[in-house]
């Protein structure tokens, strides 16, 4: 018999990073120790007392049963308590608030809640692949929202046409942004509320980042805009803030009948964050930010470390106020896919190429600040040597 996938699974675009994984099999076999800046995956690991709480609530077998589908009372309310003392907001965990199984798998499954055939969503162009992979499973039309270097990498509302506009059911939004690092003000969350309240939009806000900021800055929260709790929903995730990527926890926080819809969607696809898990990450939002503000001070060591090194090569980039990564530049001559193939062959280093996260990241590469400074001073070495 013939396996004949469903359509859906045609329009999700080539994995642009197959090309890449096969050529750094073959650098790998000629013997080179490839160091890779590729994935935003936290090298730092989860701190110890959050491991502990975990062993402790694994121990208990009232926890190896299926745990409530909106996440245990106790971590609803540790989400609020750590939203209200972070963001200044009172939430209602009873009906503001729902457990993730990591924040990708609510990212995904609020397009299944929200979007009908033919709805368009508003997605940002570079963005996290997620947006697009959700519109297009349910059955919506994407307009990508260009971001430009000369916007400070926010999109412009004012360019939408009011046709979109008029279409959309759902924009997301993404700051501290992956994959440019762009950070944002109040003001602007103030006008992607503006925009969607009037023009009926849902705005989803993903925030797994904001934490991990450096000179001062902290990332606003859309709930903190007036009138956001009409429209918005917003995706917080444990995994970059505590280095719990492997743990799968998040959380989605806003508007009662956008939790409710997400709810009603989870409810039906899966049945919730293992409970051992869900006290961890009570252990972790109910702890002071001692680590975190640790964490951040090795990644803004590597920023510097890294953000120097690569302008003294040609490679232009700012340094980024959050995110573990540098959105840089490339150079006369080079596409993001040749930059990185060529950083592959020759250094044997795995960079991104920003045309892996749409149209508009042509021109750029993402590095990942998650490897020890050591590395990263041996990949600087080796970039120079290049001689871009
Ligand atoms: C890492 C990441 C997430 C999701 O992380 P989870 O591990 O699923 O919580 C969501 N959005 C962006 C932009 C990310 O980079």
């Amino acid at each position: 018999m013939l396996i004949k996938a469903a359509a859906r699974l045609g329009l999700l675009p080539p994995y642009l990073f197959a090309e890449l994984d096969r050529v750094k099999r073959e650098v790998q076999q000629t013997g080179v120790d490839v160091i890779s800046l590729g994935i935003g995956d936290p090298d730092l690991p989860t701190p110890g007392f959050i491991v502990e709480a975990l062993k402790r609530a694994a121990d208990d077998t009232a926890n190896h049963r299926y745990p409530d589908y909106q996440g245990l009372d106790r971590f609803r309310a540790a989400a609020t308590g750590w939203y209200r003392r972070r963001f200044g907001v009172s939430l209602d965990p009873a009906r503001e608030a729902c457990a993730l199984i990591g924040s990708k798998e609510g990212i995904a499954n609020f397009a299944t809640a929200v979007v009908d055939p033919g709805d368009i969503v508003l997605i940002p162009d570079p963005g996290y692949p997620v947006y697009y992979s959700g519109c297009v499973f349910s059955g919506g039309e994407a307009y990508f929202m260009p971001l430009r270097a000369e916007n400070g990498f926010l999109p412009d509302f004012g360019a939408i046409p009011g046709e979109v506009a008029r279409r959309a059911k759902l924009m997301w939004l993404n700051y501290p942004n992956n994959p440019t690092a762009a950070t944002v003000e109040p003001e602007f969350l103030r006008q992607a509320v503006e925009f969607c309240l009037r023009n009926n939009i849902i705005l989803a806000f993903d925030i797994a980042y904001s934490e991990i900021a450096f000179d001062g800055y902290r990332a606003p929260s859309v709930l903190q805009i007036e009138g956001a709790r009409e429209c918005a929903i917003e995706f917080h995730s444990l995994s970059k803030t505590y280095s719990m990527t492997g743990w799968r926890v998040g959380f989605a926080l806003g508007n009662a009948a956008l939790i409710a819809a997400l709810g009603a969607v989870k409810t039906n696809v899966d049945s919730g964050v293992f409970q051992a898990v869900q006290e961890a990450a009570i252990a972790a939002l109910d702890a002071d930010d001692r680590t975190v503000r640790e964490y951040c001070s090795i990644y803004q060591q590597r920023r510097d470390l890294m953000v120097g090194a690569l302008r003294e090569i040609g490679l232009e980039c700012a340094p980024p106020r959050a995110t573990f990564y540098l959105w840089a530049k490339v150079p006369q001559g080079y596409s993001s896919t040749s930059l990185t193939e060529q950083v592959l062959r020759r250094a044997g280093v795995v960079i991104t190429p920003g045309s892996g996260f749409g149209k508009c990241g042509e021109g750029y590469v993402r590095f990942s600040l998650t490897v020890a400074s050591d590395r990263l001073q041996a990949a600087v070495e080796r970039l120079r040597a290049l001689r871009l």
